[in-house]
């Protein structure tokens, strides 16, 4: 089978091929027929009435651009009357009451929710494997190369890439967006801190948070984006800017672009095909018209440990109010309160989140905050002002989304430290608050994707999908079809 992009879909039930129920309907099968693990939760009968409201929609002629295209909502979103796990078990029995902004961005616009895709535990991971509704195969491997999907967002991008979804929901706080879209060749963008409302997206690190699309094309991440974003009076870190159409600019000519390759990016630890591969791609932009110069990220080695306090920090702050006392698990048998507490966090948080909480704790706690949180707070503003200098110099940031390809189910998860290892790219754009996105770049000699990384200055969503799109045009690499992508079915 061939990817079939959101775009097409929406120019289908245009011009009235097929209607949202029939494609819904159809993904809805082939989920059902997949053995990817990508989905927490599947409620069919919402997406039906979801599907048959934007036909109706669409008969009235009132529909927007992807009235009546289904996609997959990682299940971090709170969907009102489904539930909501956030890949833990803590959460297992929480049906969400209210709905998240973005979630209900896209309903307003007819796009239907066909499921709550799989996660690392409250999207603290990198492969999917710390979720407690099991592992996640990334359809570039097979049985007997078992690879991860990437995380956290490895539900969604594993169905996008399985072709279980046109298209899924992601959010990025050190790279889950874009590290999976480059495990599973697909686009992914981790759009400007504020873009996207965080409001009923639980919260992980709250100031490095942001939702984003995980599609084929940059282009259909232009679209996904268009519903997805806006002003949010109820996230108080939202952007009151006006209203941008992604989809604008997406053809606009790249003659004069001026590329800044980061040579941190460059050295040590970078697998050397990816490297080659990475070279190929940008030479394909100087081929149209656009100049590359080496640029310089000095700070850019102390990303990773002043990610490693301030996401923790934030995290064990966020999660305390998972104590079994207003939702969510609770232990079954306590003496006291104290008691119930620690049962339920010890029965109900799985390791990686319960280091995270402990190394947060720890670097909050009073006497070290100065050394760790304070710290690592400073490094925060050097890395987002080694920024601010390397784009008085060039137009766009390009570098390999992760040091390595998707690698094997397993060979990580006893080791956290090269677990981290893989954001090593990808977070400095989160501590700077900067958009950034990943998009098919080639292919390693075994078959692996690899990803090519987009960092653009504040707000410039628009100019990046532009640079991915116009790569797209003249690439096929977003073309492909994972080997182990669902088989059969009509869409
Ligand atoms: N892999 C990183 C972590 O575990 C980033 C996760 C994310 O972006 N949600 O913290």
């Amino acid at each position: 089978m061939t990817i079939t992009t959101l775009a097409e879909l929406a120019a289908d039930l245009d011009q009235g091929k097929r209607s949202s129920v029939e494609i819904t309907q159809d993904y809805l099968s082939r989920i059902e027929a997949s053995d990817h693990n990508a989905f927490i939760s599947v409620n069919q009968d919402l997406a039906i009435s979801q599907a048959e409201a934007a036909d109706k929609l669409r008969a009235s002629g009132k529909a927007g651009a992807l009235s009546g295209v289904p996609v997959a909502q990682k299940d971090i979103f709170c969907i009102e009357g489904t539930q909501t796990t956030c890949g833990s078990k803590i959460l297992e029995n929480f049906v969400a009451p209210y709905t998240a902004t973005v979630v209900e961005n896209m309903q307003n616009q007819g796009l239907v929710s066909l499921g709550k895709t799989n996660m690392d535990e409250f999207a603290m991971g990198s492969s999917n494997e710390t979720s407690y509704y099991g592992s996640v195969s990334n359809p570039w491997g097979n049985e007997q190369n078992k690879l991860v999907p990437g995380g956290s967002s490895g539900g969604s991008a594993a169905a996008v890439s399985a072709l279980l979804a046109p298209a899924a929901t992601g959010t990025d706080t050190g790279g889950s967006i874009r590290q999976p879209a480059a495990f599973c060749n697909l686009t992914g963008i981790k759009p400007s801190y504020g873009r996207c409302s965080r409001y009923g997206m639980i919260a992980f690190a709250s100031s490095l948070d942001q939702a984003g699309p995980m599609t084929h094309t940059a282009e259909d991440a232009a679209l996904l984006l268009n519903a997805m974003a806006g002003f949010d009076a109820k996230d108080s870190t939202s952007l009151d800017v006006p209203a941008e159409d992604f989809s604008a600019g997406l053809n606009n000519s790249l003659d004069g672009l001026k590329i800044g390759l980061p040579k941190e990016f460059f050295g040590d630890g970078l697998d050397s095909e990816m490297a080659a591969i990475i070279e190929t791609a940008v030479k394909e932009f100087e081929s149209m018209g656009a100049i590359v110069k080496e640029v310089s990220l000095p700070n850019s080695h102390l990303a990773l440990p002043s990610y490693y306090v301030i996401a923790p920090a934030e995290a064990s702050s966020n999660l305390s109010r998972f104590d079994g006392v207003r939702y969510g698990y609770r232990t079954e048998e306590y003496n006291d309160l104290v008691d119930m507490y620690t049962k339920t966090r010890t029965e109900a948080f799985g390791d990686e989140v319960k280091r995270r909480i402990m190394i947060g704790a720890y670097a909050l706690s009073s006497g070290y905050y100065d050394a760790y949180y304070s710290q690592a707070q400073k490094l925060r503003r050097l890395i987002s002002n080694d920024f601010t200098d390397a784009f008085k110099e060039c137009d766009v940031i390009m570098g390999p989304t992760t040091p390595s390809p998707a690698f094997e189910a397993g060979s990580r998860s006893d080791d956290p430290v090269s677990m981290y290892l893989n954001d090593i790219y990808t977070i400095p754009a989160n501590l700077a608050g900067l958009p950034a996105g990943s998009i098919p770049a080639g292919f390693t000699k075994s078959g692996l994707p690899t990803g090519l990384h987009l960092i653009t200055p504040y707000l410039q969503e628009a100019k990046m999908l532009n640079i991915a799109h116009k790569f797209q045009q003249v690439t096929d690499w977003h073309t492909r079809t994972a080997p182990n992508a669902i088989s059969g079915g009509k869409a």
